[in-house]
């Protein structure tokens, strides 16, 4: 099944041009960071103060957005099989790890996910610290997120999280990932990988017990929904060596967006808006929604009100 799926993207992707290194270009063409005036807060406000066409307008309105909190009481697991991933493995020098400025990522490779009926190809890796993702509340230090692309360019991005150790045996993955790390120190810088073997990681996110499920968004800008999410609730087997950790760290810093609401709940973004606006006093998440929402209109009842006395 799996060499059968690895063959498919073969052909995939022999047909496509942008297979090897495809990239949402509206979100690179406009600087996006994860501090003071260009973090998550601002993010749709960065179109318009570089007098950009760009609507980026869903990062503070969307009810769909990424990444997301798991509580394992409410959302629960797919089955085991649900999902199938595969994707080639590669000799030493045959992929790139490329320092964005804002993620380090691996492209130049194949692959392929199967969910629902749905077929994706995989598009590239890459990774956020700490992760975007948390479980029950808790967070990890590192998050691997594979992104593939249907045919009719909806996305689903796997989410693997990584747990810090001292293990003799460290995840050969990462270890070869950032073999030449210290090449790419620098934003826009790029380096070979050592030989990289995803057949561990594909393998677990096949048959997990553990694999969380919803519709979601981009975790950066334009922050696009729609994104078939799949996170693994379980870190992945293999430790997160300490001293590559920190390796890793020193380089892309922090680029994690903080939590967003649940699926299909108002927007955090619009909701502190709304209560800066009418100085809601909070006493309970069911009142933040519903007395905030009330009184929003009432307020711009009351300026409309204004506006006739006045004019
Ligand atoms: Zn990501």
């Amino acid at each position: 099944m799996v060499a059968l799926l690895v063959a498919l993207a073969l052909v995939i992707c022999a047909a496509a041009a942008t297979c090897l290194h495809p990239r949402d270009t509206t979100a690179v063409s406009l600087h996006f960071g994860y501090s003071r005036e260009e973090g998550p807060l601002t993010w749709a406000g960065i179109p318009s103060a570089h007098n950009s066409s760009a609507d980026w307008s869903v990062c503070r309105l969307g009810r769909h957005q990424s990444p997301i909190v798991i509580y394992t009481d409410t959302l629960k697991p797919l089955p085991p099989g649900s999902v199938a991933v595969a994707i080639s493995n590669v000799d030493a020098g045959k992929a790139l790890l490329e320092n964005l400025g804002t993620t380090l990522e691996v492209a130049g490779l194949m692959g392929v996910l199967k969910y629902g009926g749905m077929g994706y190809d995989f598009q590239q890796l890459h990774f956020h610290t700490p992760s975007e993702h948390r479980i029950d509340d808790e967070y990890f230090p590192l998050e691997m997120h594979l992104v593939f692309k249907a045919p009719d360019a909806s996305l689903a991005v796997t989410g693997v999280l990584f747990q810090l150790g001292t293990s003799t045996t460290p995840n050969p993955l990462l270890t070869n990932i950032f073999l030449n790390l210290a090449l790419v120190s620098n934003p826009h810088t790029n380096t070979t990988t050592g030989a990289l073997d995803f057949s561990a990681l594909t393998h677990n996110l096949t048959t997990t017990p553990s694999l969380f499920s919803y519709n979601g968004s981009l975790t950066t800008p334009p922050c696009t929904e729609g994104v078939a999410w799949f996170v693994l609730g379980e870190p992945q087997t293999g430790y997160l060596d300490v001293e590559l950790y920190n390796a890793v760290k020193g380089v892309m810093k922090f680029n994690a967006r903080y939590s967003q609401n649940g699926p299909g709940g108002v927007n955090l973004l619009e909701l502190a808006r709304e209560i800066g606006n009418n100085g809601t006093v909070l006493t309970s998440p069911t009142d933040i929604r519903f007395t905030s929402v009330q009184n929003w209109n009432f307020v711009k009842f009351y300026r409309r009100l204004v506006s006739i006395v006045y004019s």
